[in-house]
């Protein structure tokens, strides 16, 4: 039986790729909704006393009509929380989801030709410094007031955006600046003293 002959070779497939850590391990997806984080409607923000993180849609869901809210995941309770804004952001998958997205990083860049900081085709006059989540595009004021008022839309300002992103990206070099000296620091331990120091 010719069909039946197994694979042999899976040694190859066991080789691994460079694969994107971060996506594999889905961490760029709401687990509630199943749906990609944004910038907009759907940005991750973290239940401050367990630190899960959620999509801000769901969030809203969860606290419709409460001034508190549980946590989908282990439900400890956040109280008087009578906004779902003012749940702090999750910078680190909020960086990966903008160094994801090309349309994104494109309208960040102030020398590309159209970021927030180039001129708005139907208003030219004005800069294009609002981007709604729902449309995916970015447009002026005016524009905003014309044509994102919608139910779907939300429109974020991507000075925002660009400045947290920095932030990020500021704190993923001082991240890494942190680990290495710790690791320098490591190794001129014994290594019963690198267990404990790991406690
Ligand atoms: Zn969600
Ligand atoms: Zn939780
Ligand atoms: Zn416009
Ligand atoms: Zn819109």
């Amino acid at each position: 039986m010719e069909g039946s002959e197994k694979k042999e070779n899976s040694n190859e497939n066991k080789k691994e790729k460079p694969f994107f850590d971060y996506a594999r391990r889905s961490l760029d997806i709401c687990a509630v909704c199943k749906n990609k984080y944004n910038v907009g409607d759907r940005i991750p923000r973290i239940l401050v006393n367990c630190g899960h993180t959620f999509c801000t849609n769901c969030l809203l869901k969860y606290h419709h009509g409460k001034n508190h809210i549980r946590c989908p995941s282990c439900k400890k309770l956040v109280k008087h929380l009578d906004n779902v804004e003012t749940l702090p952001l999750n910078l680190s998958i909020f960086g990966e989801i903008v160094k994801n997205d090309p349309v994104i990083i494109m309208f960040i860049d102030p020398s590309s030709e159209a970021s927030f900081a180039s001129s708005c085709p139907n208003h030219p006059e004005k800069q294009r410094h609002y981007y709604c989540s729902y449309h995916e595009n970015n447009f002026c004021r005016e524009c905003m007031k014309a044509f994102h008022k919608g139910d779907k839309c939300c429109v974020v300002d991507l000075c925002d955006i660009q400045k947290l992103f920095q932030l990020n990206e500021q704190n993923l070099i001082k991240n890494e600046l942190i680990v290495k000296t710790r690791n320098k620091a490591k190794g001129k331990m014994r290594k019963e003293e690198f267990f404990i120091a790991n406690q």
